[in-house]
């Protein structure tokens, strides 16, 4: 992993055991220790519970809070089946584990699946509680930072992701430096569209030498999935690291309104001149939320442009940040 810059905040809490940057690179031999003993892993676990809830502050009327939450609002709530990944960090011990998995498993039913499953989420925890000027609404970045409170104590976590539905999900790492009202928001569309990978300046022999088939002069098309991740602190009493309609908006009328059932390179005018490669696409794509998603208060953090089964492009949008790999996160998504 490359080492943060000096403006990247620190990604996870360093894994117990790991090597420092710069320290010797491990013995030969090192992989000779006792079932692994010592060596630094990250582990993931799933686990799902079913929960309702409810988006209206006391503080506001009917009109207000149907005009700020939408549909969440409406009496007397709605549901979701959640879905829990938790990862964790640290050496192996003498068996070749990071933690026994059946530890894990009654931490994460103990403190999280037991106290929500089938439960209304307002009414399941305090910080839900809203008659209490601390209390803020169970979203899912704010249900994902309650929950890595309750397994902090208990589990060596390095994050954790919870899915809401599959096109909606928040990350919350772990790490005592982290702001800890930060959280990560994605939410996942897709777009249909055409497109011929070629460069006008070279002959199409030339083309069809560096782009293989994608350079045939009457273009093909793909099923693009397009997540996007922004970043932020939560607001104390709506739960929100920025409003989701609003995202949801921008994404729609910025990209795929005007990129579905399109022929990239002659009807979106950046493509005349730039080859529309997945990586060129999701680079645009970046181009075009950084400053709207700015003005929403939360930050773009990551977009990742899936183009086939077999390929995809990610772009990590904070440009101090570009050598940041976030490696809780990918444990997470690997999850
Ligand atoms: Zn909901
Ligand atoms: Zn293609």
């Amino acid at each position: 992993m490359l080492a943060p810059g000096p403006m990247a905040p620190p990604t996870s809490r360093p894994i117990e055991g790991s090597i420092p940057p710069g320290a010797a690179p491990l013995p030969p031999d090192a992989g000779q220790a006792p079932h692994g003993r010592g060596r630094p892993c990250v582990i993931t676990r799933r686990a799902r519970f079913s929960a309702s809830h409810l988006y209206r502050l006391p503080e506001l009327d009917d009109a207000t809070n149907q005009q700020r939450f939408g549909r969440c609002s409406l009496e007397p709530g709605h549901g979701h089946n959640y879905e829990l990944i938790v990862a964790m960090g640290g050496p192996l011990d003498g068996d070749g584990m990071v933690l026994n998995l059946s530890d894990v498993k009654h931490a994460i039913r103990r403190e999280v699946t037991e106290p929500l499953d089938f439960r209304f989420l307002n009414q399941a925890w305090p910080e839900f509680d809203l008659t209490r000027p601390e209390g803020r609404l169970p979203t899912t970045e704010a249900l994902a930072l309650a929950i890595r409170a309750r397994l902090e104590a208990h589990l060596p976590l390095v994050g954790l992701r919870l899915y809401e539905q599959p096109d909606l999900w928040a990350d919350v790492l772990a790490g005592p430096a982290l702001d800890p009202m930060e959280a990560f928001l994605s939410i996942r569309t897709h777009f249909a569209a055409a497109h011929r990978l070629a460069r006008e300046e070279l002959s199409q022999a030339e083309n069809e030498a560096i782009y293989g088939k994608c350079a045939r002069p009457h273009g093909h098309g793909h099923n693009y999935l397009l997540d996007v991740t922004v970043r932020g602190p939560i607001d104390a009493r709506t739960g929100m690291v920025c409003d989701l309609a609003e995202l949801q908006q921008l994404v729609a009328d910025l990209v795929v309104e005007p990129f579905d059932h399109t022929f990239l390179n002659k009807d979106v005018p950046h493509f005349a001149s730039c080859v529309p490669t997945a990586e060129n696409i999701a680079l645009h794509i970046a181009d075009l939320l950084s400053g709207p998603i700015a003005a929403t208060g939360a930050r773009l953090h990551k977009v990742r442009l899936q183009e086939s089964p077999n390929n995809a492009a990610e772009v990590f949008a904070e440009t101090p940040q570009l050598e940041m790999v976030p490696a809780a996160l990918e444990a997470l998504a690997a999850g």
